[in-house]
């Protein structure tokens, strides 16, 4: 039989909006030392805005967010929609045969012609090539290509979710003996950022199976992992920590179905909270 205790537990967690979905994960998270963070709409807000369009060659900057703004129109990317935001409603052109590639970016036809837009793996995949400035900038850059050739880029920023730094600190005053960041976006933008934080490691440049990776390296090192991400590339990676953490607000729905533990207003505070309330629980059960 389950203690009475761990149903407080759960009960207060809930009241937080914090759903955990059994009993056992309240007593793993407290065991937690290793503690891994996608990126993109889990420690920023994942509410990307344009900074600046670039167009190479003939073609006017309205006609070019057109075609990319038509292909976007067919992703849930949080980086699709900043795009399709900031060009409009999108009446004419459509965009068909759209291809997703997770981590990378989006193909398609708009128009009758092929558009790519994506990141640079994305154009490497295709055999585009790009300048190498564009690896130094920043911000995140959407590159784009047109019937084959490299068009224009986007530069497009996100902010840090509020009370990041402060959770971080307590985080790691907690017991948490690593946090590592791991994402999709690029290496220039991913250090940075654990830069400023003070995390102890990152890597950019991911795809969904190289985080699964990482994560099962941590654990063959007997580690005590848990992940906390929001995208559907993260499902699997939620999937393969001790405890998966999903952000619950905006995170996708397959992100939240893999996950151990919900965090419904995704505020990267509440992973402490989880936490406290499950060292709580255990006094009380113990
Ligand atoms: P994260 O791991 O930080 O949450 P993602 O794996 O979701 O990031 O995305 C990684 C990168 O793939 C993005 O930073 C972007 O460069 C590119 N990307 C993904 N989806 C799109 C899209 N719809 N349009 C353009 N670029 C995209
Ligand atoms: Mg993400």
């Amino acid at each position: 039989s389950i203690p009475l205790g761990y149903f407080g537990g759960i009960g207060a967690a809930s009241k937080n909006g914090i759903l955990f979905k059994g009993s056992n994960f309240l007593d793993l998270i407290t065991q937690v030392d290793t503690l891994v963070l996608d990126k993109t709409g889990t420690l920023t807000k994942g509410v990307f805005e344009v900074q600046k369009v670039e167009v190479k060659g003939e073609m006017s900057p309205e006609l070019f967010m057109a075609l990319v703004a038509a292909l976007e129109s067919k992703s849930t990317h949080p980086i699709a929609k900043a795009l399709v935001t900031y060009y409009g409603d999108i009446t004419s052109p459509l965009a068909a045969d759209v291809e997703e590639f997770s981590g990378q970016g989006l193909k398609g036809k708009v128009d009758g012609r092929e558009i790519i837009a994506g990141n640079a793996s994305l154009m490497s995949r295709f055999g585009i090539s790009y300048s190498e400035d564009l690896n130094h900038i920043v911000d995140t850059v959407v590159m784009v290509a047109i019937d084959g050739a490299f068009a224009g880029y986007i530069t497009i920023a996100d902010e840090v979710k509020e009370g990041v730094a402060e959770t971080l600190q307590n985080l790691r005053q907690s017991g948490i003996k690593e946090i590592i960041l791991l994402s999709g976006d690029k290496d220039a933008i991913v250090s940075a950022l654990a830069k400023e934080y003070g995390l102890d490691k990152s890597h950019g440049g991911l795809f969904p199976q190289d985080k699964v990776s990482h994560l099962v390296a941590l654990k063959k090192q007997g580690r005590t992992v848990a992940f906390v991400g929001d995208g559907i590339n993260d499902a699997p990676v939620i999937a393969m920590a001790d405890v998966g953490i999903a952000m619950g607000g905006l995170g996708s729905d397959a992100a939240i179905e893999s996950a151990d533990v919900v965090i419904q207003n995704d505020q990267p505070s509440h992973i402490m909270t989880a936490i406290k309330i499950g060292r709580k629980t255990k006094q009380v059960v113990w």
